[in-house]
């Protein structure tokens, strides 16, 4: 089976409801005959339902930035997987990289956060990368199995159908350095074997972005490559025109 593109825009902590709303307006003219990719785009928790709303009936699905793993209760800031679910999110990241920097998360919790997005039938994208450290003393591999195993801890190969993984070498986020494609091809097949030494052959079907500076200039070259199955792209989703060329070139 041929893997979906899917390639979604991280709109972090950018937008205010007005202007969500304008870039999504913007969008859906721009990719209206876009249908090779599925399109994601990602605000903040507060201009979630005006994008949802302003992206119905076009082909650009939403997602949230996080979620917490309880279903209710004393979590003080956080939003649940019903909640998302409830206004109509699809999809949600998790283990960002910016949330394991800044905000303390770990593979435990990011693995918790991923029980809880599927459990209400979010289809969950989890972030998985290495510092610039790690690569330099050649333990990128170790480093993404230990995230890898630790992320999918207790996931069956069944639920692994929902789930895509975005390889993000942190090295390479909003910094403008992109892995060259050879570069990233090489850890996304990295990548691949280990989701099948985890998950069985079924691992093949798996959807595996690459994220780091990915702009129109460069995706039609990292989408090319084998095992890179869509992007999950910063700053250059954060304006209509430049989402929009990055998504049309990736499909030549
Ligand atoms: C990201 O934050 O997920 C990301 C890939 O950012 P950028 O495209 O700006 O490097």
């Amino acid at each position: 089976m041929a893997r979906k593109i899917i390639i979604a825009g991280n709109w972090k902590m950018n937008k205010t409801i007005a202007e969500a709303k304008t870039l999504v307006e913007d969008l859906k003219g721009l990719v209206a005959d876009v249908d090779a990719a599925e399109i994601v785009v990602c605000p903040a928790f507060t201009a979630l339902g005006a994008v949802i709303e302003a992206a119905a009936g076009s082909n650009i699905k939403v997602g949230a930035q996080n979620v917490h793993w309880a279903e209710s209760g004393a979590f003080t800031g956080e939003i649940s997987a019903a909640m998302l679910k409830e206004i109509g999110v699809e999809y949600v990241i998790l283990g960002h990289s910016e949330r394991r920097q800044y905000f303390g998360e770990t593979d435990a919790t990011v693995n918790q956060r991923l029980k809880a997005a599927l459990a209400a039938g979010l289809k969950p994208i989890v972030c998985i990368g290495e510092m610039l450290e790690d690569r330099e003393q050649e333990m990128t591999e170790k480093v993404l199995l230990a995230q890898l195993e630790g992320a999918f801890a207790d996931i069956s190969e069944e639920q692994m159908a929902d789930i895509v993984v975005a390889y993000e070498p942190v090295w390479a986020i909003g910094t403008g350095k992109t892995a060259t494609a050879e570069m990233a091809e090489e850890t996304h097949r990295y990548i691949r074997c280990t989701l099948k030494s985890i998950f069985g052959e079924a691992a093949e079907d798996i959807v595996i972005q690459y994220g780091g500076s990915m702009k129109a200039a460069n995706s039609g070259e990292l989408l090319a490559q084998k095992n890179i199955d869509g992007g999950l792209i910063g700053g250059a989703a954060l304006d209509a025109e430049s989402f929009a060329a990055l998504i049309k070139n990736a499909m030549k």
